[in-house]
């Protein structure tokens, strides 16, 4: 593309930016890193109607500062991250801040604003990476999420590109003297005039250098996915009005309280319901039963209100909750 070519278009994106996108959002009105960077991996696989509604602010009310994130336990981050999955991110947040505030002794903690830097802290990938250096540090790099991919591939074509490609042509695009308008307007207009399945080409202010935009659908090719169904049977064990819950240690869910899943049910156990969800990668599909256990046995007793209020739980275990209150 021409020198005057790109600069015409980076004008009209600037333009329509001014006047669609979203600048009110909290984390574009800041110049602190920190929140930048926490918006920036709540918003991984999850919608900003999400984020803003429910959690971005607790978070940062609860954890204001690097530092006091760095401080806090694990299990109280958790607990704020409660119910928007990929637990992960916050784990890996927490640990972020911590060896932050390792770093430089009796000062606070602060994030690093190159990429080289910011790509060796944990959960921080290539893309997280350059979202921080463009929108908290001003860095002339591009950002590269759904959005933004599937605007490239219209725009030149695309079916199948590979990362490298995709990442090339961002690369060519860029608004080198505004980044941060640049990487916003080109998120919300996939978000908002280049959606996946009803782009307004009419109203996109890089319609003149689209060669994709008269059949928009068919780029990029959409993968068909199919998952997986996992059943469990999860016993509730109850012993003086409290619930047996253990915190996990395997790979899923680490860290998160959870109820006990068995190989069978007890026959003393009573059949409450079945509750299901979906995760990326399989469905889990839960037969739910109740066991009102005799005698305390090993393990931690919670009475449902301090479940709700103290234990950073599942999504699947919070169904599994309302069903047992539903029942009992
Ligand atoms: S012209 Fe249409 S297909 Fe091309 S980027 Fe704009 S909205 Fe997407």
């Amino acid at each position: 593309m021409k020198t005057a070519q790109l600069r015409k278009i980076h004008n009209n994106i600037q333009t329509w930016y001014q006047t669609h996108g979203r600048l009110d959002l909290p984390w574009r009105t800041t110049e602190d890193p920190y929140p930048i960077y926490l918006s920036e991996v709540m918003l991984q696989q999850t919608q900003v109607r999400t984020v803003l509604e429910r959690y971005y602010f607790p978070f940062l009310k609860r954890f204001p500062t690097l530092k006091d994130l760095a401080e806090a336990p694990l299990d109280d981050v958790l607990k704020l991250w409660e119910g928007l999955g990929y637990y992960n991110r916050a784990k890996n947040l927490h640990k972020t801040a911590q060896i932050l505030s390792q770093q430089v002794q009796g000062l606070p903690p602060v994030l690093p604003s190159t990429i080289e830097e910011l790509v060796a802290l944990p959960g921080i990938g290539k893309n997280t990476a350059r979202a921080v250096a463009a929108f908290a540090f001003r860095r002339p790099v591009p950002i590269m999420e759904a959005n933004v991919k599937r605007i490239l591939c219209r725009l030149h074509q695309l079916k199948t590109p590979t990362d490298k490609a995709l990442w090339e042509i961002a690369y060519t695009m860029i608004d080198r003297e505004n980044p941060f308008d640049y990487n916003q307007a080109m998120m919300d207009i996939g978000a908002t005039v280049c959606t996946a399945t009803n782009p307004s080409c009419e109203y996109c202010p890089l319609q003149e250098i689209c060669t994709g935009k008269n059949t928009p659908l068919i780029y990029p090719t959409r993968k068909k996915r199919t998952v997986p169904t996992k059943e469990q049977y999860i016993m509730l064990t109850l012993y003086n009005d409290k619930l047996a819950l253990s915190q996990r240690k395997g790979k899923f869910l680490h860290g998160l309280w959870g109820f006990e899943a068995v190989e069978a049910p007890l026959c003393a156990a009573e059949y409450l319901g079945e509750v299901s969800h979906a995760y990326t990668h399989f469905k889990l599909h839960c037969k739910v039963y109740l066991y009102p256990a005799l005698d305390r046995e090993e393990g931690s007793y919670f009475s449902p209100q301090e479940i709700i209020k103290t234990l950073a739980i599942s999504k699947v275990d919070e169904k599994i909750l309302r069903l047992y209150l539903s029942c009992c």
